[in-house]
């Protein structure tokens, strides 16, 4: 039976993974099978262990899926355990090893293609659900100064505050104590509030003299919040195409062994 790896999701058609993990197999000269499964919350676990009985080696799992592929694994990395969700799952023996590779996903297109050092910024994280459970662990582990998030339903802020572990300071606070905060270096938007054509509530002083505003979506999605920062004079918008690349590189590596090059995927995906 011949290793097979898919993406899970609802859902999935639009998804770029497919394209992304056939580009890295070409790279690497490894024959990969990677499709696209739609799966609903309630039939994830059947509809995985399918997948499994039929040679499924390794899957990447997406929206709604990640908190439920989080639980169903045997076990996971700490990464993956911080952020109570799982973007990657590895079949282990029996059972599912649960990964999340969304953070560093991150870290490595802020720090290693745009060239921001993350050391000692002030983060401001719009969002609590489940890209900002992946990307906060990765950010505080970049040794970034602080770590202040903001979401429209306290109680999620403060469920990923305590995710993070004692020891950690992240300050949370909903979405009305916005205009109390000011001057963070990078502002992130892990809210989809795009999909319902909104913005999340901001105000200009949120920026400092040159920020960096990234929206964690791409294309469309990351449009709202990115053409309102650079016309409240943010020089520095960043979307999330560069993230979607990298994650998926780090699955790549996981699942394969081999470390494909990034550049050539993210420049043919920026260009299409
Ligand atoms: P979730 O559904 O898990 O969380 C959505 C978040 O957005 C919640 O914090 C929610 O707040 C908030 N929200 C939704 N609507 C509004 C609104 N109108 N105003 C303010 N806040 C709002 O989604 P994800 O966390 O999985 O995804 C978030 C974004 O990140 C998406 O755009 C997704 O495409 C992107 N993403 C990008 C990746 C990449 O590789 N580039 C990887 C993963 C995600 P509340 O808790 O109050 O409901």
């Amino acid at each position: 039976m011949s290793p097979r790896f898919a993406v899970f999701g609802q859902p999935i058609s639009h998804s770029r993974s497919p394209a992304i993990h056939a580009a890295f197999a070409k790279q690497c000269g490894i024959a990969l099978d990677y499709q696209a499964i739609e799966a609903a919350p309630e039939h994830f676990t059947d509809t995985l262990a399918a997948f499994a009985a039929d040679g499924g080696m390794g899957a990447n799992v997406t929206l709604p899926l990640k908190e439920l592929a989080f639980a169903l694994a045997a076990n996971a990395s700490s990464r993956a355990t911080r952020a109570g969700a799982a973007n990657t799952l590895i079949r282990v023996g029996d059972g599912w090893h649960a990964d999340n590779t969304d953070g560093i996903g991150l870290v490595r297109d802020l720090t290693q293609r745009h060239g921001i050092n993350l050391r000692a910024q002030r983060v401001l994280l719009l969002g609590a659900g489940g890209a900002a459970r992946g990307v906060a662990p990765a950010l505080l582990d970049a040794h970034i100064a602080s770590l202040n998030v903001v979401n429209r339903t306290l109680s999620k802020a403060q469920a990923l505050a305590q995710a993070m572990g004692a020891d950690t300071q992240v300050q949370c606070c909903e979405t009305a104590a916005l205009a109390q905060l000011q001057g963070f270096d990078i502002v992130i938007n892990a809210t989809s509030a795009a999909r319902g054509g909104q913005l999340p509530a901001l105000h200009a002083g949120l920026f400092s003299a040159n920020a960096v505003a990234v929206d964690l979506g791409y294309g469309a999605a990351a449009e709202p919040f990115l053409r309102w920062a650079a016309q409240h004079a943010v020089v520095r918008c960043i979307d999330g195409l560069g993230m979607l690349v990298e994650q998926a590189a780090e699955s790549f590596a996981l699942w394969h062994g081999q470390r494909p090059d990034t550049q050539p995927v993210y420049e043919h995906l920026r260009g299409a």
